[in-house]
């Protein structure tokens, strides 16, 4: 029985008393409910949110890490830091860092080992561009990053490895994939997990433009194990409706 993941992304939002208002209405939603709730602040405020999610049974995330445990890399944050602060999950590879950051597969490969090395849970994202989807290559794209990223002998414990599947076309566009697209991706990569790395039991999390609307009708089907969320987390009172789904 995989357990169902939602993971926020709170990407560059969400200022202190944002996130001081948001742990005060999400209260002890995550507690209550079966589902395992991730959430992932911008640097600064992992601190505070570890401390306002304390003993609420939230994985507190970091949306990215540096693969060097700490040394001269300015404006970087590595993984000592993440330690220190108690940070759990790494979200790696999404596309925003991909796109507009230009961050290269080998990047991506070495990010995915320290992970790994770490011990950590690795939240690891993929996804098509529209293009790719037009020309029909999303398998080989998807195929690709996956390949390129993950060693073949993959050690990590099969709850630490979460793939998101998150198409570029649906990121904050409010456009949706719909469950039978994101189904067809999801079992493409549950087959690669399987065949090639022996992974049968990890997550697979839909992401793109997930809103308390469309969250039922995704999850319904048994290969979509949850949802990573940006724009519907940053506020409690949508994500408590998505953690309640
Ligand atoms: C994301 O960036 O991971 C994401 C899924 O964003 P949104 O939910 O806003 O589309």
């Amino acid at each position: 029985m995989r357990r169902t993941i939602i993971a926020a992304n709170w990407k560059m939002n969400n200022l202190m008393k944002d996130a001081i208002t948001f742990f005060s209405e999400f209260g002890d939603t995550a507690l209550k409910s079966e589902n395992e709730v991730i959430i992932a602040p911008a640097y600064p405020y992992i601190p505070l949110a570890s401390a306002l999610a304390k003993k609420q049974n939230i994985e507190i995330a970091a949306q990215d890490v540096y693969p060097k445990a700490e040394g001269a890399f300015t404006g970087m944050v590595g993984g000592k830091m993440l330690a220190d602060i108690g940070v759990s999950a790494v979200i790696i590879g999404h596309s925003e860092r991909r796109r507009i950051f230009g961050e290269p597969n080998d990047l991506i490969r070495e990010k995915v080992k320290f992970v790994q090395e770490n011990g950590l849970h690795l939240i690891f994202c993929v996804g098509e561009t529209l293009p790719e989807r037009e020309n029909g290559s999303m398998f080989d794209v998807l195929k690709e990053q996956i390949h390129s990223a993950f060693d073949d002998n993959l050690t990590l414990a099969p709850e630490k490895i979460t793939v998101a599947y998150e198409p570029v076309w649906a990121i904050g566009t409010g456009v949706t994939a719909t469950p039978e697209q994101a189904v067809e991706m999801h079992a493409f990569i549950r087959k690669i997990l399987k065949e090639r790395y022996g992974y049968e039991d990890s997550r697979i999390l839909y992401g793109g433009s997930v809103k308390p609307e469309n969250l039922q009708g995704l999850l319904s089907h048994e290969d979509i194990d949850g949802a990573l969320v940006g724009g519907a987390s940053l506020k409690a009172s949508s994500f408590m409706k998505l953690v309640n789904f």
